[in-house]
């Protein structure tokens, strides 16, 4: 029997959104199968274009680049948070994620570990102004998480910190805190719903880009007793 896969990535277009200053994204057909036999397209992108994860080099001189970290790290348990009751700009807490404490800690001892994805429906937004506004994590609740043995937080926004538009220096404090562990970070998520209930298993691999600081992933879920 097929294994019900579910897709929690973004389709990747020359409309997609990307963090304020970021490279934007381009596929384009450079040969073509009426004048070279063949369709190839060439691909221009930052390496934090749509559904993507960010490795510890992102934030640390010193940190795991993409291609170096093991592909066991991208495999884990998902914990679904729903926080769809945040509204713009608003801190998602600890007290958001403490009645969760017990099932990620029940979760990150499975041999997969536990991957805590924050289900603010803010993917709603995908493409507007609106997504840039979206809620994030105080660096308290993603200090607890890390000290819980999580080894990847996800979001379905743009950043689990908070995202400026017009310029000021952004406050990194989740990032910093949770790649300075050597956990990971997944933004731009989306389809979080469809694994809210439920034991999922999550795959969000990477492409292997040499000495890079994240990669855009294909991230789906499927049935952990599957
Ligand atoms: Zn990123």
């Amino acid at each position: 029997m097929t294994p019900v896969y579910v897709d929690l990535s973004h389709t990747l277009d020359e409309n997609i959104q990307v963090y304020p200053g970021d490279p934007t994204f381009s596929c384009c057909l450079v040969l073509t199968l009426a004048k070279d036999g063949n369709n190839v397209h060439s691909i221009s992108l930052g390496s934090h274009s749509g559904t993507h994860v960010d490795a510890p080099y992102h934030f640390l001189e010193d940190g795991s680049k993409i291609d170096e970290i093991p592909l066991a790290a991208f495999v884990g348990n998902a914990v679904v948070i729903d926080v769809t009751s945040k509204s713009a700009k608003e801190h998602i807490t600890w007290t958001d994620i403490s009645p969760f404490a017990d099932l990620i800690s029940r979760k990150a001892s499975l041999s997969e570990g536990v991957f805590v994805f924050f289900h603010t429906g803010w993917s709603r937004h995908w493409q507007s102004p609106m997504y840039f506004e979206h809620p994030f994590l105080t660096q308290d609740a993603s200090q607890r998480l890390v000290d819980l043995g999580v080894k990847l937080i996800g979001v379905d926004t743009l950043s689990p910190d908070e995202t400026l538009v017009d310029g000021g220096m952004p406050d990194f404090g989740v990032h910093e805190v949770v790649l300075g562990a050597g956990a990971l970070i997944a933004e731009n998520l989306t389809n979080l719903e469809a694994i809210a209930g439920g034991d999922w298993l999550v795959s969000l691999v990477p492409l292997k880009l040499k000495g890079c600081d994240g990669s855009p992933v294909r991230a789906f879920a499927w049935p952990a007793t599957a």
